[in-house]
């Protein structure tokens, strides 16, 4: 029986992470549960998985759940100190960190240094503190299961191979909502049409990151920190299908690829049964349907998210953590309609040049880079 805790459990991974769970019913214990702000969600994911720990971020939520599930005996805690209470208890193996942005640094490293194994879907973390987080696992004898599913297809890949041996890694994308379009067209894009994405349902914020190619952006230096590989050997390749996950070229020249039907039910579940595969309902690839694959190449010059990631992650030390950050920021503005669509790699752009890097920040560096990030916008944006 394996034991999970799951950070972000009411959002997009990780109700379909306690999907899994539900078809496995008598393989998991879950150990403990954390949300933002969902109370309703969060007491229905209570009285059917029966946590010994729940944390809700805010105070007034903690409060509100404490009152709602006092039929219970289930421990209520709130904020950073829950988190990290419930990513370090005894009791859990597996830590699911699919928590949005920046928040998981300190929960997933605190979660390594109690040698529980790691099923990544938190992307962010490891764009910003790779540097801490692959060492420190390293060093624990952690595993670092990547459970988003670009990731988790080069993971499948390199199955049984000599990672000395790998060429390239081939990251495939969707191209998003937006593929195709002129900088005049995107101009004029809402978020209605930014959350529109063709191929998978996901949270708000990976929504517009998949919309700007910031998403890809933040998965290329993702692969980097996972897969221990050079820039200059991973190459973005538009998929606009979303069928090929991504793909491993070799010395021999020989492609290893993962396909399968968009559904991150797969890439989860692979993570939690490591290395097993388990019989999992879906709909299957039907090659006769399917009358096309397709690639193209990534255009840069409209979605320059994609560029300044590259650039971002060239520079290193605190800059992904300015490349992120201003896009969480951007991204946040953009969602409350005060800046425009256009304006969210102008606004990475600005934020990357007033940056200074420091070469290898520590958690505390990278937190003060962010939070002088969002105040350099706040000022310069005059919000
Ligand atoms: P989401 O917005 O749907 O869910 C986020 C979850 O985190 C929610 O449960 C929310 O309550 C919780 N949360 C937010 N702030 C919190 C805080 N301060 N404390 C505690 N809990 C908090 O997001 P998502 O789409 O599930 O994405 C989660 C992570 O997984 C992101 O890093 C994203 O990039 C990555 N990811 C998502 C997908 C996908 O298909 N959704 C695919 C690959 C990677
Ligand atoms: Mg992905």
């Amino acid at each position: 029986m394996k034991h999970l805790t799951i950070l972000g459990s009411t959002g997009s991974i990780g109700t379909q992470t306690l999907e899994v769970v539900r078809a496995y019913r008598e393989e998991f214990c879950i150990t403990a549960l954390a949300a933002g702000s969902n109370v309703s969600l969060m007491e229905e994911q209570i009285r059917e998985f029966h946590p010994k720990k729940a944390v809700m971020w805010t105070k007034e939520a903690a409060r509100e759940l404490k009152e709602r599930v006092k039929d219970l005996s289930i421990e209520i805690g709130v904020g950073m100190e829950g988190l990290l209470e419930i990513s370090t208890m005894p009791e859990t193996d597996v830590v699911l960190t699919a928590i949005v942005g920046m928040i998981g640094i300190r929960p997933t490293i605190a979660a390594i240094e109690s040698k529980k194994t790691i099923a990544l879907a938190n992307k962010e973390t490891l764009v910003t503190a790779g540097h801490i987080i692959m060492p420190l696992a390293k060093k624990a004898g952690v595993s670092i299961l990547p459970v988003d599913s670009e990731h988790s297809a080069i993971f499948q890949s390199m199955n049984g191979e000599k990672k000395e041996q790998v060429s390239k890694i081939l990251l495939t994308a969707s191209g998003g909502p937006f593929r195709g379009k002129t900088r005049e067209e995107l101009s004029g894009m809402t978020v209605e049409d930014a959350l529109r994405h063709p191929n998978w349902s996901m949270g708000k914020k990976i929504t517009i990151d998949s919309s700007t190619l910031v998403n890809k952006g933040l998965e290329v230096m993702e692969a980097k920190w996972l897969f221990d590989v050079g820039l200059d050997r991973i190459q973005v390749v538009v998929h606009p299908q979303s069928i090929i996950h991504s793909m491993v070229e070799y010395a021999d020249g020989a492609i290893i690829a993962q396909l399968g039907t968009p559904d991150m039910k797969l890439p989860i579940q692979y993570a939690l049964f490591y290395p097993d595969r388990l019989p999992m309902e879906g709909e299957r690839v039907d090659f006769y349907a399917l009358s096309q694959i397709t690639f193209e190449k990534p255009d840069e010059d409209t979605f320059r998210g994609l560029k300044l990631a590259y650039r971002a992650a060239a520079a290193g030390g605190s800059m992904p953590t300015v490349y992120n950050a201003a896009n969480e920021k951007a991204v946040a503005l953009f969602l409350d309609r005060k800046i425009g669509f256009l304006q969210i790699p102008e606004i990475i752009e600005m934020s990357m040049e007033h940056h200074k890097v420091i070469e290898a920040p520590d958690v505390e560096q990278i937190l003060a880079a962010e939070a002088e990030t969002y105040d350099y916008i706040m000022q310069r944006m005059e919000l």
